[in-house]
């Protein structure tokens, strides 16, 4: 969700203890930019990654082995001067190399499998944030659906059954035939 909003250029800061889940959301955002999320392994690279996206490009950078900020410049990459998205592992050893503009996702364990996320970014892109996790209407009846509700785009099983079942009734119809293509992956 948080990939779909990104344009290119955007650094995020990925903040958490070991275990967190830094690396399962820098996956995510591989993902969302299109890219493939197999690629994306924490920590078999030295210092970054980039992986190719549909969209935009992602650059992963580890920073736990920097000794110093200095070193990630050194590396070749200048933050706020991409074209890509950087999402960055350990950024608080390269605070200073941060542009003023992060977007910084905090992650918290609360308890072995629930993450409380925090994300931090300027008030623009916080309230396009804001407005995309609002809730939306149910595809079928239309009761507003919660952000994190797992039944989405439904509001709860019921409504994910009738639409099922227009389904196998033939009452949602598509717009042409169906090519062999169409069912070939890639
Ligand atoms: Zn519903």
């Amino acid at each position: 969700m948080l990939a779909t909003l990104l344009v290119g250029g955007e650094t995020i800061a990925l903040r958490g203890d070991l275990g967190a889940g830094k690396t399962c959301f820098a996956r995510g955002l591989a993902t969302g930019l299109g890219c493939d999320e197999r690629q994306v392994s924490s920590p078999t690279f030295i210092v970054l990654q980039r992986y190719r996206g549909a969209r935009i490009d992602l650059v992963h950078v580890d920073a736990y082995r920097l000794s110093n900020p200095e070193q990630l410049r050194d590396s070749g990459l200048e933050l706020g001067a991409l074209d890509c998205v950087a999402a960055i592992e350990w950024s608080e050893r390269v605070e200073s190399e941060l542009p003023a503009d992060t977007i910084t996702v905090s992650l918290l364990a609360t308890s072995p499998t629930e993450r409380a996320i925090t994300i931090n970014a300027s008030a623009e892109f916080a309230q396009r944030l804001a407005a995309s996790m609002s809730p939306r209407p149910c595809a079928i009846c239309k009761t507003p659906v919660e952000f994190l509700c797992a039944s989405k785009p439904f509001c709860g099983k019921r409504c994910r059954d009738v639409d099922l079942g227009r389904w196998i009734d033939g009452r949602y119809q598509i717009s042409r035939p169906i090519e062999q293509t169409d069912l070939d992956e890639d």
